[in-house]
């Protein structure tokens, strides 16, 4: 497939899937009330979306960190970067023979030298069993490299199907806090309302807060989590035309809300990111202080890394200073709208609002 001119405006879906897969393109500035301004593109030109690929396995034991990482491939530079791509990024694997397994990888690294070395393997991506489960097959494919990772968000009214798209409410100007669900819709159930709640609350209550959400939705071929799931330090704002707008604000405060399937011996909410220990024993006053019939725990080194969001990779912790990362149960989730409730009573602060604009003075 070969992206051939710029779209007229009015085609309002296709520019969207247009400015995504041009490289260097731009979106503008979003409104609150999400209105959407495009600026016509200055050069048509002419870039493939989209390579023929065959799906093989690792070779090992050179490749023994892609085991057992469903999420995770290699593949070859160069034909990343016919399509717009490179290592690091994200990008949509179609399987040929049944076009209905699609799911997103995170290009970990490039393929072994002795791929780079042969022209004729040049197509190769490599990915583990559980990698290539995620097209649903065991054995090697015929697949498609796909340079666009979100769909168009759907119109109102538009069925979900089988769709990933990311969604962003953003005045352009205030790096007071941001809210974000990288693995909202049937990913990580009540994620995505979470992140919207403790926006939209903390407007009507005059604060500023910006959100970024990605939705995706899966059938009985795949589920949405083995489709779409890509874990939080992986995400490449270069893959994520909104995540790219938002990513060098720096926000002061950041939240993101994700959901995991719980073990016996876990809490329901762990409350976890980079931010201050102190900010975090703030969150956990509050969300206590509503009475919910689940655990509450801080995250500690000792318990599992998923909870954590230490890293500095982690997408909270690149989007702002003081990010906190919840994990919650199935169980948590139940009480979503007590939980965002709770989340934005430690941000309706006008000392932390006042602390915010100094930090940013300072810097
Ligand atoms: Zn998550």
């Amino acid at each position: 497939m070969w992206l051939q001119e710029a779209p007229k405006k009015s085609e309002a879906l296709t520019v969207r899937a247009y400015f995504d897969a041009v490289d260097g393109a731009r979106i503008e500035c979003w409104g609150v009330k999400r209105v959407t301004r495009m600026r016509s593109h200055p050069a048509k030109r002419i870039m493939p979306v989209e390579y023929d690929a065959q799906i093989l396995k690792l070779r090992l034991p050179e490749q023994d960190a892609l085991k057992n990482e469903a999420e995770r491939c290699s593949a070859d530079p160069t034909m990343l970067s016919s399509i717009g791509r490179a290592v690091g990024h994200q990008v949509r694997i179609k399987r040929k023979d049944v076009p209905g397994f699609v799911a997103l990888y995170t290009v970990k690294q490039a393929n072994p030298p002795s791929d780079l070395s042969d022209p004729s393997r040049a197509d190769v991506v490599r990915t583990g069993q559980t990698g290539r489960e995620r097209l649903g097959a065991t054995g090697e494919m015929a697949a498609v490299v796909q340079a666009t990772v979100v769909d168009p968000a759907p119109v109102p009214g538009e069925p979900y199907e089988v769709k990933f798209f990311e969604v962003a409410e953003d005045s352009c100007k205030q790096a007071y806090l941001i809210a974000i669900a990288p693995h909202g819709g049937a990913i990580e159930e009540h994620t995505d309302e979470e992140a919207e709640q403790v926006g939209r609350e903390l407007i009507s209550h005059g604060y500023p807060a910006s959100t970024w959400i990605c939705k995706g939705y899966g059938d009985d071929l795949k589920g949405a989590s083995e489709r779409w799931h890509i874990t939080s330090g992986d995400l490449h704002p270069a893959s994520f035309p909104q995540l790219q707008r938002l990513i060098t604000r720096k926000f002061c405060y950041g939240v993101a809300f994700h959901g995991f399937s719980q073990r016996s011996s876990e809490a329901d909410v762990y409350i976890g990111g980079g931010a201050s220990q102190s900010l975090k024993r703030a969150i956990k006053r509050a969300l206590e202080a509503s009475n919910l019939p689940v655990k509450i725990k801080i995250a500690a080194t000792s318990d599992d890394p998923k909870f954590q969001g230490f890293s500095p990779e982690n997408i909270i912790n690149r989007l702002a200073a003081q990010g906190i990362h919840i994990e919650q149960s199935a169980q948590a989730r139940r009480f979503s709208k007590d939980i965002a409730k709770a989340i934005v009573t430690v941000y309706r602060s006008r000392w932390r609002r006042l602390f915010c604009t100094w930090m940013k003075l300072l810097r």
